[in-house]
């Protein structure tokens, strides 16, 4: 990706008023040298971040991405994030964005090692184009993540649901699923159950019921997909939080992966076997996606 813009944000400076944060954030070069090899983001990937969408210089859904930062903090016992200040950082950083699609990043790390303090920055770059997943679609394998539904409540240390840094993982599913001769996969517990795509969540459609697993199932709370689901909710739409089986994703009528950046990319066919893409109704809901999202 290519970055435009970044600034770092001194955290530690938080409590000040609502005016005065522009003092606290330092404009850097983003193709320069600007973190310490001690970074704990780089050694470990120890902190958390998320990635908004950008259309035509407003931030996509600011107040969930900031929500889920400090619920990602909260459960890697990072400091909370002062969320007025972040709040001013994406404004200052959304300002430079100029027309058309574009990503902030916010990361919060938990720093240099023995530091003082967490080291904190927001990013903007370059949207790829994904004019392609969103029309034709995406092939998904599915992949197996090892665990079954309940893991998540008896391993809360694992920081499923948290959005951290740690994402190896998911790039290498992705990969994987590449090997496979699909374009993206998704994960799938022992037990038989859908969880979520490596960077995006699974909705599924049957009639006028739109259903997408629990969050609670150790999976991230997609901000898109809450934002859909509102906005199916206003259309006349039923929606549900379920348990889905992974036989469901091909006995569905539809199914998408949602994201804020790549939006809603249609499932085109699930581990090789074919299954219906809607045009007409993901370009609907694409519309929406790309209307200005508070
Ligand atoms: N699940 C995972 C693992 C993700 O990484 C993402 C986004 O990056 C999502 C779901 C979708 O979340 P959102 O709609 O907030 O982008």
């Amino acid at each position: 990706m290519a970055w435009r813009f970044a600034l770092l944000i001194d955290s530690v400076a938080s409590d000040l008023q609502r005016g005065d944060f522009a003092e606290t954030f330092t404009i850097v070069d983003p193709s320069g040298p600007v973190l310490s090899l001690g970074e704990l983001s780089a050694q470990r990937g120890d902190g958390v971040f998320e990635s908004l969408g950008v259309v035509d210089g407003h931030a996509q859904e600011v107040g969930p991405h900031l929500d889920r930062l400090a619920h990602s903090a909260r459960l890697c016992e990072l400091p909370a994030p002062n969320l007025d200040q972040w709040r001013a950082a994406v404004g200052r950083v959304a300002a430079e964005a100029g027309r058309g699609e574009a990503v902030i990043k916010l990361i919060l790390s938990r720093g240099v090692e023995h530091g003082p303090s967490p080291t904190a920055w927001v990013t903007l770059g370059d949207a790829p184009d994904n004019a392609r997943a969103r029309i034709e679609g995406v092939r998904i394998a599915t992949l197996d993540r090892g665990y079954a539904l309940e893991a998540p409540s008896r391993a809360p240390w694992l920081l499923l649901g948290a959005k951290t840094l740690s994402y190896a993982v998911n790039m290498a599913a992705i990969r994987e699923a590449r090997r496979r001769g699909a374009d993206d996969a998704v994960f799938v517990t022992t037990d038989g159950f859908v969880l979520e795509a490596p960077t995006a969540s699974v909705i599924l459609r049957f009639g006028d019921r739109f259903v997408t697993p629990e969050p609670s199932a150790g999976i991230l709370h997609g901000t898109t997909q809450r934002s859909l689901f509102a906005h199916l909710e206003q259309s006349g739409f039923e929606t549900a939080y379920e348990t889905v089986l992974v036989t469901d994703l091909v006995r569905a009528d539809a199914a998408w992966l949602l994201s804020s950046v790549r939006l809603a990319a249609p499932i085109s066919a699930v581990d090789g076997e074919p299954v219906a893409v809607d045009r007409a109704f993901t370009d609907a809901l694409n519309a929406y996606l790309l209307s200005p999202r508070d």
